[in-house]
């Protein structure tokens, strides 16, 4: 079977995926969401979609009695992903909601319980956990070819242009930099080290307040450490254009991406040279793949899950707490 996937948000992501799916094996857009009748109509001639499946942000809890939608697909601002994610839940349909999760751990928790209570799937667009340099390097660690990981580098960012948009607009982003940039320093340093944090620390620059109001970081460090006594030093920065940078070493090697997160291509090399892996569209493998965790239960090798999405806000907020207040935040 073919995932049924109805788009929320016709935005500048949403643009993206939609053209990705186009050479989805396993996916198909048979619905729109948009609060914009013109975009419904320009997309839905573009993408076949019918009249009768396009719904905006006031009628698309009818979306409910739509026998053609599997999965509602969140690429809204950051602020709306808990009630449209809700709401899509409450309606009976999977959720794929856009990093980050929501703008609060308290939030996505609610968004988990809410997809939990309705028996549906809630999945994460972490598009790097299926693309396939940086699952060889995955790979790789698991099979101790790097030794014990001791050490983690994670370096994104990019420079931010318009100051009126909503990622510069703490009501609808939750944060700067480190909500929409940093999230991939700091997912990709629990997927690299292979552990979940134990402790943060942090520090936040900012040279221009006027761009970047209060609650909107510009530049934020933070260093993680684990269990096993690894370290990562990670950055997340508006400020910066083509920061994309990851490192990894262990005991016997290591790996370095750059870049490393961008839509590719993803370039790898390790103590044992360059990483063969092939060159995809992120997006059209992330989204055949997720049609198999939520059509045949399939298992991803790093989680997408609500769950996952949750881990990331609860060590944001200590970040956020480790950078106000200069101290060693406990996870
Ligand atoms: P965008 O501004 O291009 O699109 C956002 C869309 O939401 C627009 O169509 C806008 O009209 C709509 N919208 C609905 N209600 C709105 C409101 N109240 N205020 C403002 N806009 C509203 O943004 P984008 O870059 O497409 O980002 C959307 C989401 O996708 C964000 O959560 C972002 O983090 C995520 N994203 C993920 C990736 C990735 O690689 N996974 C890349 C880019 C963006």
């Amino acid at each position: 079977p073919v995932l049924r996937v109805a788009l929320m948000g016709l935005g500048g992501y949403a643009s993206r995926v939609a053209e990705s799916i186009q050479s989805c094996k396993r996916v198909k857009i048979t619905g729109l969401i948009s609060g914009t009748p013109e975009k419904l109509q320009t997309w839905r001639k573009k993408y076949n979609v019918p009249e009768s499946s396009c719904y905006n942000y006031q009628n698309f809890d009818n979306i409910k009695s739509n026998k053609d939608i599997d999965v509602v697909y969140v690429i809204t601002p950051n602020a709306l992903h808990h009630n449209h994610t809700i709401r899509a839940a409450r309606a009976g349909k999977h959720v794929i909601c856009e990093k980050p999760l929501a703008i609060s751990a308290k939030e996505g928790k609610e968004m988990v319980e809410a997809c939990k209570k309705a028996g549906v799937k809630l999945l994460v667009g972490y598009r790097m956990h299926f693309e396939p340099t940086t699952l060889e390097v995955i790979r790789m660690r698991s099979n101790g070819e790097f030794g014990s990981i001791k050490f983690f580098q994670g370096l994104c960012g990019f420079r931010i242009g318009d100051p009126a948009q909503w990622r510069l607009n703490k009501a609808l982003a939750g944060g700067g930099s480190m909500m929409d940039i940093g999230i991939y320093a700091l997912n990709g340093s629990r997927y690299m080290v292979g552990e979940e944090p134990v402790w943060v620390t942090a520090q936040e620059t900012k040279t221009d307040p006027v761009k970047f109001k209060a609650g909107v970081d510009e530049t934020i460090q933070f260093q993680l450490g684990f269990k096993s006594g690894a370290t990562a030093s990670c950055l997340s920065t508006y400020n910066m254009n083509y920061l994309d940078k990851f490192f990894l070493n262990g005991e016997k090697g290591f790996a370095e991406m750059q870049p490393s997160i961008g839509y590719g291509p993803i370039k790898g090399r390790t103590h044992k040279g360059a990483v063969d892996a092939p060159i995809v569209v992120h997006q059209t493998v992330q989204m055949d793949e997720m049609a198999a965790i939520i059509l045949d239960g399939k298992k991803p090798v790093v989680a997408v899950d609500g769950e996952e999405g949750l881990k990331d806000l609860r060590i944001i907020e200590a970040i956020y707490q480790a950078a106000a207040s200069g101290k060693k935040i406990m996870l």
